[in-house]
């Protein structure tokens, strides 16, 4: 709000009081006039019009129905009491039930008189249904006091409703508020915008959502604010990749050389994908003008990622710099350094790992040809950005699996040279396109939608316990093939002892059906050691055992290609995302490979629905959608810090066209008039200042 007056405490809104801003601020983090204005009802129940009995559906909101008392009987003795009342219109029959109060009301109720009645219907016994109904008579001509309009309800609490800061409490102080300060709400969107996304003026709109007359009214309003906000947000972002690209200049990258010819001509094993190709151009572009590049790479397990990041690498060293890539761990560390070493081959660039358990005296060594500018490519984990380790001319680095780096971690890189090194941020969790935006919509975005071709995709189906020995026989058939098996438990922190025995029974169980030695059978948990857990690892890696039991230790990264099938031991603990990473383990190499999630006969609503996702698609972006569906924006790992979390009437799920308007517009805008300074472009940058006064460069990056 650009106007000091909703910064005003709440205690001082009329109504409020010392004791009742304490539990607004407590219950509902509402600090002052603008948080309450920003309190938006959360449904707004339908009194526009009546509903037929016939018309009413399972999942209905609160509606209004008009119908006429037929018969009321109490029945049940003691906790089983209550009063039932059927009512009709011409259309149906529906039941009215109470619980409590049951003498007052049953006192009231006429038979044979005409009631509006209003609530939640229900269905019972393939009946429509409406417990507690609030019931009024109807006089036909009169205005019924349920007045037809869509009326707020907003979110309140226990607590709050012992303040009687309920519903009705809440709208009442927001009329308030409303009217005493309706008219300082003032427009910030200029109108050459207005008019062009045909947006409602801001002070109606903060009416309007909270008293809509109509529908019609509100979706206007809902649509004005939703703009704004997503607007706003947008602005801020690509504001600062304004800023960031006119403070850190870029190494040029000016030609592709030698080195990546090479490799692209005589080195490369396949061809690659048009995703890879594209991403590569994109790289390729950004790393020509002159301005730092930080660009995320998306793209699904096993799309290929590490190869479009080596050939970036190779373009950099092909301009004298030297590169590096960060892994998570030290597992993935190796693993990328021996990828890496087997397709550029002997005696080409020099590639080096380092990690915490490599020796004093070789690290000496590399730190030595890091300095002098030999070394090309060293791989690694956190160790990459210590003090000590200098580099020559560090021209790009790449960090894969970005959510476990955080953006200091970033920064801290940039700081190594004058000029930064171009980022490359790489992860294999695919987000909603939404959420990328807004996540991180400072980052240029580069995605491989596609899998090399040849692969067959995971097959993947649902168990229950009850086909447990089937799947024993199918464990079977595929050891005697040759392949590898995981099965993985699920670890939840608070039950840690809980699940640790789910793991020991289950090992227990995989044992005796699987027994030695024509079987052998790895471990791997939480509570071993590294050196213990590198062991288990290691023999399945070379093919000592035929199955991986484990917890979701295993969950990031881990390259086994004979390894084919998953299976997932009470799926339905696991979250949509965590089991498409699971399946992400196999699927690797020349082979079919198989993805068995097990689980309960009994499933919640969402336990079914991530279930059904797993066995119906493979697409990683398709999955993320339906994940924030289910858990909304602000249950997504990573979204905490992004803004996602302070959106109050834009929805990430829903409001994707508004989303995409709203930042093609702030990137036209940039084009044109990169200051705000243009007169249309006043009121924005005043707004703009408003909402991030106090924000300085060292704040935001
Ligand atoms: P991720 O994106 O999960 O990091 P990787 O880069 O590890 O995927 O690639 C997975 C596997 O696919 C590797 O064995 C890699 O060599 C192979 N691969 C990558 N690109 C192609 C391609 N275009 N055609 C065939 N195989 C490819
Ligand atoms: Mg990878």
């Amino acid at each position: 709000m650009n106007n000091q007056q909703f910064q005003t405490p709440i205690e001082y809104l009329k109504g409020v009081g010392l004791s009742r801003a304490d539990v607004l601020k407590k219950e509902l983090q509402i600090y002052n006039f603008e948080d309450l204005l920003k309190h938006f009802p959360y449904k707004y129940i339908d009194r526009t019009r009546f509903y037929k009995v016939r018309e009413i559906q399972p999942d209905m909101p609160y509606v209004q129905v008009l119908a006429r008392l037929t018969q009321k009987e109490i029945i049940g003795e003691k906790r089983t009491k209550r009063l039932i009342a059927q009512a009709h219109d011409d259309t149906g029959t529906i039941e009215l039930v109470w619980f409590q109060g049951i003498k007052w009301v049953e006192k009231m109720l006429v038979p044979g008189k005409v009631y509006v009645l209003f609530g939640k219907p229900g269905f019972f016994n393939n009946k429509a249904q409406m417990a507690h109904p609030e019931m009024e008579l109807y006089i036909p001509g009169a205005q019924q006091k349920g007045n037809l309009t869509l009326q707020p309800a907003y979110n309140s609490t226990e607590k709050l409703k012992q303040f009687t800061l309920d519903s009705k409490g809440l709208q009442k102080l927001i009329a308030g508020l409303l009217e005493q300060t309706a008219k300082d709400i003032h427009e910030n969107l200029p109108d050459y915008i207005r008019n062009r996304y045909k947006l409602a003026g801001r002070q109606e709109s903060y009416r309007n959502i909270h008293f809509p007359n109509d529908a019609n009214q509100l979706n206007e309003a809902r649509y004005r604010l939703k703009f704004e906000e997503l607007f706003f947000l947008q602005l801020k972002l690509l504001r600062n990749k304004l800023l960031r690209t006119q403070k850190f200049k870029g190494n040029i990258f000016e030609s592709v050389g030698d080195y990546f010819n090479e490799f692209y001509h005589h080195k490369l094993p396949f061809a690659l994908t048009n995703s890879q190709k594209r991403v590569l151009k994109e790289i390729r572009l950004d790393t020509q003008r002159g301005v730092q590049m930080n660009r995320l790479l998306q793209g699904d397990v096993g799309s290929g990622k590490t190869v479009v990041a080596l050939m970036s690498m190779l373009i950099a060293i092909d301009n004298g710099f030297q590169t590096c890539i960060m892994a998570p761990t030290e597992i993935l560390a190796n693993q990328h350094y021996q990828t890496i070493k087997s397709l550029v081959g002997e005696g080409f660039i020099e590639v080096a790992l380092l990690t915490g358990s490599v020796p004093n005296k070789a690290r000496k060594v590399i730190h030595q040809k890091l300095e002098d500018g030999t070394l090309n490519i060293l791989i690694g984990t956190h160790a990459l950005i210590e003090d000590k380790v200098q580099y020559k001319n560090l021209g790009l680095v790449v960090i894969d699996e970005q959510h476990r780096f955080g953006v200091e971690q970033r920064a801290k890189l940039w700081r190594k040279n004058i000029i930064p090194p171009h980022i490359l941020v790489m992860t294999a969790t695919p987000i909603p396109r939404t959420l990328a935006m807004t996540m991180y919509g400072d980052l240029d975005i580069s995605v491989i939608d596609e899998l090399p071709a040849g692969r067959k995709p995971i097959q993947t189906v649902h168990f229950y316990e009850a086909q447990r020995l089937r799947m024993f026989g199918f464990m079977k058939d595929e050891i005697a093939k040759g392949r590898q098996i995981y099965v993985v438990y699920p670890l939840i922190k608070e039950s840690e002892k809980l699940d640790l025995k789910n793991l020991m029974d289950g090992t227990e169980i995989m044992s005796r059906e699987f027994p030695l030695p024509k079987y052998r059978i790895s471990i791997v948990h939480g509570k071993l050691k590294p050196a213990e857990k590198e062991f288990e690892m290691q023999r399945f890696v070379k093919g000592e055992t035929q199955i991986m039991v484990a917890t979701t230790v295993i969950e990031v990264g881990v390259n086994i290609p004979n390894a084919s099938v998953m299976i997932v031991e009470n799926a339905e603990r696991f979250g949509l995302s965590q089991l498409h990473q699971l399946r992400g383990r196999v699927g690797r190499g020349a082979e079919q490979s198989f993805c068995i999630l097990m689980s309960n006969e009994k499933l919640s609503h969402d336990g079914r629905i991530r279930l059904n996702t797993m066995v119906k698609t493979n697409n990683g972006f398709e999955i993320a959608e339906i994940d924030m569906q289910l858990r909304g924006p602000g249950n997504i790992e990573g979204t905490q810090q992004s803004g996602v979390l302070d959106l109050k009437v834009a929805d990430l799920t829903t409001d994707q066209e508004i989303l995409q308007q709203a930042r093609n517009l702030v990137i036209e805008i940039f084009e044109k008039d990169p200051q705000l300074a243009a007169p249309e472009n006043q009121i924005l940058n005043l707004a703009f200042q408003a909402k991030n006064a106090g924000l300085s460069w060292d704040k935001i990056s």
